[in-house]
C-alpha cells in the first residue's frame, strides 16, 4: 500500500500550494468533471445496466441527472457560498468586527457503496471540490463496470495531487483509514461507519457517515389510496429496494389495510407487468451473499405478492410479505432488497411507541392528508429526514440537506450542505486598535459589578 502513502503525500503538497483554494479553480474543475461525465453518459449508463441491470431512466434520474443538478447549483452558487458571512458582534467584544470563514479541510477520503455507485461517490466530490479540497476516492468494489467507468473519467480529468481514485474491497478501505486524512466521508453500512469512525477517531479526523437502517413507511386511514399506493410501491421497488431511503416496511392503519395491500399489487403488475422477470425496469440483486440473505426473508409470514426468485438471475420479484412481528428474519435489520413486510396498527401512540422502540431512521415517510397526524409524527419520532405523501423524493433535492441522526448517520450534504460539509468554519474577530475597553484586564477587584450587569 506504498502507493496510498505516496498518493497522499502529494496532495498534502498540492494542498499547501494553495492552488485549489481559488474559487475559479474550483469553478473549473467543476465544469471539467460536467463535460466528462456528459462525455461518458453512455458508458456510465451501460455500466450501471451490467452492474445492476438498471433502466436507462433510472440511471439517469437516481445517478447521472442528479449529479449533473448538484454540479449546476455548486457552479452557480459557489462564489456566494464562499463568501466570508459577517455576523454580528456583542458588546464584551467592543469594538471588533466578526467574520466566519469557509476554508477547505485539505485532503479528503471519500468511499462509497454498490447501490448508487455513480451517485454516491460523485455527490460528495462536488461538495469537496467546491469547497476547495483535494480528494481521494474509493467506489465499490461491487460494481467494477462503473468503477471502471468512474477511474476513466477521473483520471482523465484531474492530476493524481488533486483527485486520485484507488479501487479495490476491504483491505484497500482499511489501508486508507490508516492513514491521517484531514475528513472522512463515508457512505455505507452501519456496521462499516462504526469500523470508520473508530479509525477516524484514532487520528481525530472528523466525519460524515451516511448510513442505513430501517425506514417506516406509516399509512393513516385518511389518504388517496390509489396514489398512495404508487407512491409508495415506486419508492420501494426502484433499484429493486437496494436504497437506502427505500420504505422499509410498511406500517398501515388496520381500516385501510386490505385496501391498500391490493391497491399496491395492482400498481406492482401496472408497473412490472404480469411477470416482473420480464420488466426492462426491474434492477436486480447485487450479489448471491444479498440474495441468500434475502431469500431467507421469505420463509416467515404470508407472502400475498410476489416471492418468486431466481438465483442464477439474481432476480427477486417485488413481494409483500403480511403476517410479519418484529420477532422475524426480515425485521431484525434493514431489508435492503425487494421485499415489503407489512404491520398494522390502530391507533398512533402505537406507531410512536414501536418506532421510537429502534434506532433512529434515516427516513420516515408519512402518508396522511391529517394535519394532526402528520405533526404527531414529525414531533415524536427523531429521524433523519422523510416526505409527507412521498417516498424517497427528499433525496433528489438540493436545497435541504441530506443525512440520518443517530445510528443512520452524522451529517448531511447536498447542494449547499455539501460546500459546508467539506469546509471548516473558521470564525474571525477583527479587532480596532482605536479603542481598548479596559474592564476585562486585572486587576478585577472593583469590576464584578459592571461585568454581572453586561451580562444580565
Ligand atoms: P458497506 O458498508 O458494506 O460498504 C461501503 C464501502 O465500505 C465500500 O466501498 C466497501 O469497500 C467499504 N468497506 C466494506 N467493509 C469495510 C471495512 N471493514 N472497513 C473499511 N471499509 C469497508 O455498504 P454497501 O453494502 O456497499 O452498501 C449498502 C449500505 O449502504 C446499506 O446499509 C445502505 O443503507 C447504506 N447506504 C446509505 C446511503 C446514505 O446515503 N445514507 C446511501 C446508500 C447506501
Amino acid at each position: 500500500m506504498d502507493n496510498i502513502k505516496g498518493i497522499l503525500n502529494n496532495q498534502k503538497r498540492y494542498f499547501y500550494t494553495g492552488e485549489t483554494r481559488a474559487i475559479n479553480f474550483r469553478i473549473e474543475k467543476l465544469k471539467i468533471l460536467k463535460r466528462a461525465i456528459v462525455k461518458y453518459e453512455n458508458e456510465i449508463s451501460n455500466a450501471l445496466k451490467i452492474d445492476l441491470y438498471k433502466s436507462e431512466f433510472e440511471s439517469y434520474a437516481t445517478e447521472i441527472g442528479i449529479v449533473l443538478d448538484e454540479i449546476n447549483l455548486a457552479v452557480k452558487k459557489l462564489r456566494k457560498w464562499s463568501k466570508p458571512l459577517r455576523v454580528k458582534t456583542p458588546i464584551t467584544n467592543f469594538l471588533a468586527s466578526s467574520c466566519i470563514y469557509s476554508e477547505p479541510y485539505g485532503v479528503t477520503l471519500i468511499i462509497s457503496p454498490w447501490n448508487y455507485p455513480f451517485q454516491l461517490l460523485m455527490a460528495p466530490l462536488i461538495g469537496s471540490i467546491a469547497a476547495g479540497n483535494c480528494s481521494v476516492l474509493k467506489p465499490s468494489e461491487y460494481t467494477p463496470n462503473t468503477s471502471k467507468v468512474i477511474t476513466k473519467i477521473i483520471n482523465e480529468s484531474f492530476n493524481e495531487e488533486f483527485i486520485a481514485i484507488v479501487n479495490g474491497g476491504v483491505e484497500v478501505s482499511t489501508a486508507l483509514l490508516k492513514e491521517k486524512f484531514d475528513y472522512i466521508f463515508f457512505t455505507g453500512s452501519v456496521l462499516v461507519g462504526k469500523v470508520v469512525m473508530e479509525a477516524a477517531a484514532k487520528n481525530l479526523t472528523p466525519v460524515t457517515l451516511e448510513l442505513g437502517g430501517k425506514s417506516p413507511c406509516i399509512v393513516d386511514k385518511d389518504i388517496d389510496i390509489r396514489l398512495a399506493a404508487k407512491r409508495i410501491a415506486w419508492g420501494k421497488f426502484l433499484n429493486a429496494g437496494q436504497t437506502c431511503v427505500a420504505p422499509d416496511y410498511l406500517l398501515v392503519h388496520k381500516d385501510i389495510k386490505k385496501e391498500l395491500l391490493n391497491a399496491i399489487a395492482k400498481i406492482i403488475r401496472e408497473f412490472f407487468g404480469d411477470n416482473p422477470k420480464e420488466s426492462h425496469d426491474l434492477p436486480r440483486i447485487i450479489s448471491k451473499k444479498h440474495f441468500n440473505r434475502l431469500i431467507e426473508f421469505l420463509e416467515e409470514g404470508e407472502i400475498i405478492v410476489g416471492g418468486e426468485h431466481d438465483k442464477e438471475e439474481l432476480y427477486i420479484s417485488p413481494t409483500i410479505i403480511d403476517n410479519v412481528t418484529w420477532e422475524n428474519k426480515v425485521m431484525q435489520d434493514e431489508i435492503f432488497g425487494p421485499i415489503f413486510p407489512v404491520l398494522e396498527y390502530n391507533d398512533l401512540s402505537e406507531v410512536i411507541t414501536m418506532v421510537n422502540n429502534y434506532p433512529k431512521p434515516l427516513a420516515v415517510y408519512i402518508f396522511s392528508n391529517n394535519k394532526q397526524v402528520q405533526k404527531r409524527i414529525l414531533h415524536n419520532i427523531s429521524f433523519g429526514g422523510g416526505c409527507i405523501n412521498d417516498t424517497i423524493m427528499h433525496v433528489a433535492s438540493s436545497y435541504i440537506p441530506f443525512g440520518g441522526v443517530g445510528c443512520s448517520g452524522v451529517g448531511a450534504y447536498h447542494g449547499k450542505a455539501s460546500f459546508d460539509t467539506f469546509s471548516h468554519k473558521k470564525s474571525i474577530v477583527k479587532k480596532s486598535n482605536v479603542f481598548d475597553v479596559a474592564l476585562r484586564y486585572p486587576p478585577y477587584k472593583y469590576k464584578v459589578k459592571l461585568l454581572k450587569k453586561i451580562f444580565k
